[in-house]
């Protein structure tokens, strides 16, 4: 990137179309200038007098403000880089994800959960015993201080699928490590 690009900016999708390359087929707009330190693409947004992203640029072009926070405005079209506003959504890092099929292994999801759990009203140990238990959802709600919806889908397993060795991350994640090394091995 050039000083000149840097103050010249992108100001329109049609600037911003200019650094792409355009698949005929799919109309994805392929970005081919600077990124950031994350592997991103980033440029000048005179908007904002800032470096942008192209979901911030979007999101600008689209509500005339910046992203709210939370928020992503990603690509819909399976091209993570896609610089195409017509390919680009609203949407939070949970869809952002989806739209990505980005799958999480093992090991990132039970740092998400155990990240979850710490939170939580009730340990490994507890949602063991419910569904040990005869108790109804009723004496499960009293005795624990949760609704019946969330009783009744920690009872069938909706909630909390995966119990790992009660009150302890570290055998959390070594059970996701284990799981993994076994995938490997097989
Ligand atoms: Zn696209």
């Amino acid at each position: 990137m050039t000083r000149k690009t840097r103050q010249d900016g992108i100001r329109t999708p049609a600037d911003l179309k200019l650094r792409c390359v355009v698949d005929p087929d799919t109309a994805c707009w392929h970005w081919k200038a600077a990124r950031d330190v994350n592997n991103r693409p980033s440029f000048w947004f005179p908007p904002i007098k800032a470096v942008a992203s192209i979901g911030v640029a979007c999101a600008w072009w689209k509500t005339g403000k910046r992203p709210e926070k939370g928020s992503a405005w990603h690509a819909v079209c399976n091209t993570p880089d896609c610089a195409n506003p017509a390919h680009r959504r609203c949407g939070d890092r949970s869809t952002q994800m989806l739209a990505l099929k980005i799958v999480r292994s093992p090991l990132v999801r039970a740092r998400q959960a155990q990240g979850k759990r710490l939170h939580s009203k009730l340990t490994d140990a507890d949602v063991a015993a419910i569904r040990g238990s005869t108790m109804t959802l009723q004496q499960i709600m009293d005795r624990y201080g949760i609704c019946r919806s969330y009783a009744c889908q920690l009872r069938r397993g909706v909630k909390r699928a995966t119990l790992v060795a009660p009150q302890s991350s570290v055998f959390a994640i070594g059970a996701a490590m284990n799981s993994l090394n076994l995938k490997v091995a097989a």
